[in-house]
Order: structure tokens, then sequence, then C-alpha cells
């Protein structure tokens, strides 16, 4: 589910829709939290799918650490991609605001951090845009990402949480905003890269 304060926004022809901000957000707000409509969808049920459907999770779906495809239910799956996201994860099935949002602005994640199985050329327009999305980006990311995801996970209490009773980890939240030993980083969302290096930054054209 995401934060109540989004609404669903045509960017453009090519982007298509994205998820922006109806009020300022601050750092350390919960913006996303998998909660019981979403979908997941193992590699055995999506063999049995038409198609159709199976390009619609290509699409809309992101891959959890089990591999497993999840399909979020409301408009949490018109997140796009930016090189400089505004919402990270670590370990937990939710994100937070890395930086204040402001009114208005939209809300982007890092595709690299959602085990995308095809490379894609990216356009965010951030001046550190990597150009090109890889499967094996968390391999030189992870501890970037998690860095960024950890500095605003200890503003939680500071903040209001609108998303708090969506969390199923509420217990595990807390334990480790009390002790940051028990933080739990964000490679446990990541796939390891597949055998098949044929995505590999070599062999696709660059942007
Ligand atoms: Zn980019």
């Amino acid at each position: 589910m995401v934060h109540p304060d989004t609404e669903l926004r045509f960017v453009s022809p090519v982007i298509g829709f994205g998820v922006f901000a109806t009020k300022r957000i601050p750092c350390g707000t919960i913006t996303w939290a998998l909660d019981t409509l979403d979908q997941r969808f193992s590699s055995g049920e999506i063999a049995t799918l038409p198609p159709y459907a199976r390009a619609q999770l290509e699409k809309y779906a992101y891959v959890d650490g089990r591999g497993d495809h999840v399909l979020c239910w409301d408009h949490a799956r018109f997140f796009n991609h930016s090189c400089s996201a505004n919402c990270l994860s670590l370990g937990y099935d939710f994100e937070l605001a890395v930086r204040d949002i402001a009114a208005g602005e939209e809300l982007t994640d890092d595709y690299g951090a959602l085990n995308p199985t095809t490379p894609f050329d990216c356009r965010c327009g951030d001046k550190a845009c990597r150009r090109q999305v890889l499967p094996d980006d968390s391999t030189r990311l992870a501890a970037l990402w998690n860095a960024r995801a950890r500095a605003a996970f200890f503003l939680i209490r500071t903040v209001p949480q609108p998303l708090w009773e969506v969390l199923w980890e509420r217990a595990a939240v807390e334990a480790a905003l009390d002790d940051a030993e028990r933080l739990r980083p964000n490679h446990h969302h990541f796939r390891s890269a597949p055998a098949d290096h044929a995505w590999s930054r070599t062999s696709v054209s660059q942007a």
C-alpha cells in the first residue's frame, strides 16, 4: 500500500504514469508497505499463465528475494525508476523516504534493487544516471542503498507513519530501532546473479 499523501499522475508518453506526493513527505516516512491485498506469483504459477498475463507481470511486478513476482494492487505498481531514488528499502517489506520529498515531487525506486531480470536503458535524467539498470546492480550498489536507507530508518519514530499498521514486521522494526545491531540490511531482498551472463555490461549496447 502506498502512502496516502500520493496520487497517480501522467508523466509523459514515453514514461507513462508515476506516483507523486500531494503533500510533503519527510525523510524517514514509510512510503510503501507490502500488504495483504498484494499478489505473489511463484515461477511455477507464472508458467501456467497466458502470455498476456505474463507480460503484465513483467511490466508491473517486482521480484522479491525468493524469486517470486509481487504485483501491487494499488498505484504502487506505477513507481518509476530513478538512479537517485528517493525511496529505498532495508531488509523488510516496506520502503522509506530517504530524503524529504516535496509536494508535487515524484516518488521513485531504484529498479536495480528490485531484482530486474533483464537490463534496460535509463532515461531518468539524474546527473548520476547510470544509463543502464542491470540485473547485477545490487552487487555494486547495495552498500550505498543500505547506507541511505539506514539513515532514514532511524527517523521512523520522529515522523508521522500512516502506513505503520500495514507493516507485518512491526516487532522486528521496533527491535531494530531499539538496537541498531538488529537492523536487517537490504541484501535479504537480492537474488544471486543469474548464471547466464548474456545481460552483462559488455554485451549490452550503451544508451
Ligand atoms: Zn538513470
